[in-house]
């Protein structure tokens, strides 16, 4: 199959799987700019430029795709699966989000889904958050968010414009009727969980390693990554496939690529921007001009 422009068009893998991390260089040379990012961070002058220029890149924009991944709700208090509080009890969640946990032991895999439902309710949107709304207002249907998170942080911020590519934690689907409903009750009352309807076991609306992506909302996201003129990526690893695609195809369209994560990434020399930092303190710099 080819795409218009003649290129092979890649088969898409719609599964969720994570790629092996690399250890990340030591230092990273930015494509198009003399900008040198150690691991201790750029210096602050370099870092105001660097800010200053992600600025005027946006300002310019009409069409925004944002990427977001666990470091954006992190900030907020959520516990993410990777660093120091990824693990649960003694379990490695990469372990419990598959089909296979829940198969083996349902109640183990919801116990650890309502321990995380309680971590998040109790979260607040961070400065992250609010600085994507603003972006939003200001843009209106040129920008479009597309998060790893299935915290519903983005929502309760503000912003409307939110394609969830991992699902909704809050989701409860049913496992026999495929009944699907919202539930915001921390904690469950009755772990497993089961359906009204039909009595079957409910499982969380959110996709496992080895499930595949919604397809609708991974094309939209390819069609907006290669209609944008700016592509933020904000939080991620970007070692969780097919999400860590998204920018590679903002890239290949041409469009601005910036990234703001804590650590260096796979991505991290590929794009025109990756700035080593919180989004919540950074985000707001570069979006709303704060200081
Ligand atoms: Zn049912």
């Amino acid at each position: 199959m080819r795409c218009p422009n003649g290129r092979e068009q890649r088969k898409l893998d719609y599964t969720l799987r994570a790629s092996i991390p690399t250890e990340p260089k030591g230092e990273l040379t930015l494509p198009g700019a003399a900008t040198t990012i150690t691991r201790l961070g750029v210096h602050e002058q370099a870092l105001t430029d660097s800010i200053a220029r992600a600025r005027r890149w946006l300002v310019a924009a009409r069409r925004v795709v944002v990427l977001t991944g666990a470091g954006c709700s992190a900030e907020s208090g959520v516990p993410t699966f990777r660093g120091a509080d990824g693990l649960w009890r003694q379990f490695r969640p990469e372990t419990l989000a598959t089909p296979e946990a829940f198969a083996r032991d349902p109640k183990l895999v919801w116990e650890w889904y309502d321990w995380r439902r309680q971590r998040i309710a109790e979260a607040q949107p961070n400065p992250g958050h609010f600085a994507l709304v603003a972006l939003e207002q200001r843009l209106g249907e040129g920008f479009a968010l597309f998060t790893q998170n299935v915290d519903g942080l983005h929502e309760r911020a503000g912003n409307q414009r939110v394609w969830r590519l991992h699902g909704d934690i809050w989701l409860l689907r049913c496992t026999g009727c495929g009944h699907q409903e919202q539930n915001r009750t921390t904690p469950l009352p009755e772990l497993p969980p089961r359906c009204g309807r039909c009595g079957a076991l409910f499982r969380p609306g959110v996709v496992w390693f080895g499930e595949p992506l919604p397809a609708d909302v991974l094309q939209a996201a390819f069609a907006a990554a290669r209609r944008a003129e700016v592509c933020l990526v904000l939080g991620t690893s970007s070692v969780v496939y097919p999400a860590a695609l998204i920018p590679r195809h903002a890239l290949e369209a041409g469009a601005r690529v910036v990234e703001i994560n804590l650590e260096p990434t796979e991505l991290s020399a590929q794009v025109h921007l990756s700035l080593r930092g919180r989004t919540g303190l950074l985000l707001p710099r570069i979006v709303q001009g704060a200081e």
